[in-house]
């Protein structure tokens, strides 16, 4: 159906989601099988196997493809199970330039199981274009950024790295996780893989563990589907179905987020009690003109450092009744995390102080709740934190 040229929410809504020939039903069935029967040997309909193919699967890899406005895409069980098989196009000796504050669990899989297998890397300040530059090797492969990052909320030039990248003759993964492909478009601006969890903002509720890569170029693709199957780090049908229903609000629920996000960081900016707020819409953050140029909008993500150090973030914390205390973002409900005690903990003490993830930060994940609700929250918190 939907073109490229379509607006986003209606290639959202309608790419590879015709209505069922069968039937009729407007929503793609969920194809619980696990194999096909084939006519003949060998003849069959585009499908043998559900670890290499699954319609319902088939049409959520065609939407994703088509918001990130990529050749193709493909899913996986989880955002790390993408990552992974994303890493094993890689060989041993093969290097990475990644950013310093990426994602713990991508860190945790190059350090702890990857360099095991003889991965290099080299942890760079994505801000940082120099440095960037100078880690390059003759055997770097692949340069790895996320923007905004993770919870300091950095805005890296991903059309600058890309340039840097292309010259080393490497290729960029940009993790969109936080921004979402509704608010950042990696590919547009010159990245060759976008990775997502769609654990976050794609699916939305906060009911499914998933992940995604959507690939710029022919010969990715191929690799990469080649490794989705012969790893087999593959999506239920039934999550498919659910990522497919939440990619559907995506651009409404992020201009939500963002809309919140923006009235919780100008309301908590300059409070008595509040050290300093983070956020790429504030006209105070450094990567702030850069955002504005690359993203439609901020996000959902606030950070802030509240006076107290643990005690005091844990009194403001105890204190908010609609911002559940957990790990993880993105869901249309509002969540708090500590990364130092939380999300953060594997990172020692010293590095995170260094890095600035102090033990009063916390990371707000503003969902799409009335907004004066949320305000009357974090007010009611500030005044128990005192
Ligand atoms: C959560 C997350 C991941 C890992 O995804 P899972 O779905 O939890 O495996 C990777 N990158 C970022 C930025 C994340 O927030």
């Amino acid at each position: 159906m939907s073109k490229n040229s379509d607006g986003f929410s209606t290639r959202a809504i309608h790419v590879g989601q015709d209505p069922d020939p069968l039937t009729g039903s407007v929503t793609v069935p969920i194809y619980l099988t696990s194999t096909y029967a084939q006519a003949d040997i060998g003849k069959h309909q585009g499908f043998e196997y559900s670890r290499t193919d699954n319609p319902t699967r088939s049409a959520l890899q065609e939407v994703l493809a088509s918001l990130d406005s990529g050749l193709g895409a493909l899913a996986f069980a989880s955002g790390m199970a993408a990552e992974m098989t994303i890493l094993a196009l890689l060989a041993s000796g093969d290097h990475i330039v990644l950013s310093d504050d990426v994602y713990g669990g991508t860190f945790r899989l190059l350090d702890q199981v990857l360099a095991r297998f003889g991965l290099e890397y080299t942890l760079v300040d994505g801000t940082d274009l120099n440095a960037v530059r100078a880690a390059m090797n003759p055997n770097t492969r692949l340069v790895w950024m996320e923007s905004p990052t993770n919870p300091l909320l950095k805005i890296v030039d991903l059309d600058a790295i890309a340039r840097i990248t292309h010259d080393g003759r490497a290729k960029l993964v940009v993790d969109n996780t936080f921004a979402s492909s509704y608010l950042q478009q990696p590919l547009a601006l010159g990245a060759d893989i976008v990775v997502y969890s769609a654990t976050k903002y794609l699916g939305g509720h906060s009911d499914l563990v998933m992940g995604a890569a959507v690939l710029a170029d022919q010969e990715t693709y191929d690799a990469l589907k080649f490794h989705q199957n012969a790893i087999g780090a593959v999506p239920s049908p039934v999550d498919c179905w659910l990522l497919l229903r939440g990619l559907k609000t995506l651009a409404i629920r992020m201009d939500k987020h963002d809309e919140n996000a923006r009235a919780v960081a100008e309301f908590l900016d300059g409070k008595p009690g509040v050290r300093r707020v983070i956020y790429p819409g504030l006209p105070s953050h450094p990567g702030h003109e850069l955002a504005k140029r690359q993203m439609r909008g901020f996000g959902g993500i606030v950070t802030v450092e509240v006076d107290g150090g643990i005690e005091g973030a844990s009194r403001f914390m105890r204190a908010l009744e609609l911002f559940a205390l957990a790990e993880s973002l993105g869901g249309v409900e509002s969540l708090a995390d500590h990364p130092a005690i939380m999300t953060h903990s594997s990172v020692p003490k010293e590095a995170r102080d260094a890095a600035g993830i102090s033990d009063g930060l916390i990371r707000l994940s503003v969902g799409i709740e009335e907004t004066v609700d949320l305000l009357a929250d974090l007010d009611q918190a500030l005044k128990a934190h005192g």
